[in-house]
């Protein structure tokens, strides 16, 4: 995989956004694969609105975005209420991440964020649009990159260096259950177990170390009335889905 973005296609745009939207998308198609099947990706028509890639073996669709200089805490992403019904439905792509420098343009990171990961909680609604503005009113979103469990972003590349595409595969099918679960509220349970497991960051935890997340978990439902009896439940979902173990009684480990 070669990291830079240039090429000559460019010199045929003049705006500064339509150049880097023509070189992240020659770039897209040409480096990267599938990471739910590892087959190729190629390109919707110009101006699909579902999606820029999709995968003509698995069927998986794809849209990217792109962002100098930093990854930073948001992406900016289109209207609000679009995303808000995507999330309901089916129809949501995946999501690519491309994020370069300016001056040599090589790529920083590349990320994918699987559909099954965006929850109404990262997304944020941005202030309407001024009346002075062409679409006056208008309500875009930005996506939090931060509340979205570290699990939900697999690197392509990772500050400038390529990940080998055996573990971007592994690293989707890990969490590919998800998918199954339709229910926004019930994926939510599962999305906020793997982040408390994230945030003890270790190989080897045990159950009273989850159950310090109880305070935290209570406000975030506060309809449940056992949080701890929660906890376990969705424990066993994701032994069962494999994404962690059961070593002995009160002691997991992830896979
Ligand atoms: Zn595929």
């Amino acid at each position: 995989m070669d990291i830079n973005l240039y090429s000559t296609l460019s010199n045929n745009y003049s705006s500064n956004s339509q150049k880097i939207r023509v070189l992240t998308e020659k770039w897209a198609l040409e480096n990267i694969f599938c990471p739910s099947c590892g087959g190729i990706i190629s390109d919707y028509e110009n101006n699909k609105p579902v999606a820029d890639f999709y995968c003509g073996s698995c069927s998986e669709d794809y849209e990217l975005k792109s962002k100098k200089d930093k990854i930073g805490k948001k992406i900016v992403d289109g209207a609000y209420s679009t995303m808000i019904e995507r999330l309901q439905s089916d129809t949501n792509p995946n999501f690519f991440f491309l994020n370069y420098d300016k001056n040599s343009l090589n790529v920083s990171n590349f990320i994918v964020i699987p559909k099954h990961f965006f929850t109404p909680e990262i997304i944020e609604k941005r202030n309407p649009l001024s009346s002075t503005a062409k679409r006056a009113g208008w309500i875009g979103c930005n996506i939090l990159l931060e509340t979205i469990p570290q699990s939900g972003k697999i690197f392509y590349v990772k500050d400038n260096k390529v990940q080998s595409k055996n573990e971007i595969i592994d690293n989707w099918n890990k969490t590919v259950f998800l998918k199954e679960n339709k229910n926004l509220d019930s994926r939510g349970w599962l999305l906020d177990i793997i982040k408390c497991i994230e945030k003890i960051n270790k190989k080897d935890f045990m159950l009273n170390e989850i159950y310090q997340f109880e305070n935290y978990l209570r406000l975030k439902h506060p309809n449940n009335n056992n949080i701890q009896a929660k906890i376990r439940q969705q424990l066993q979902i994701l032994r069962d889905k494999k994404f962690l173990y059961f070593s002995s009684r009160g002691k997991y480990k992830l896979r």
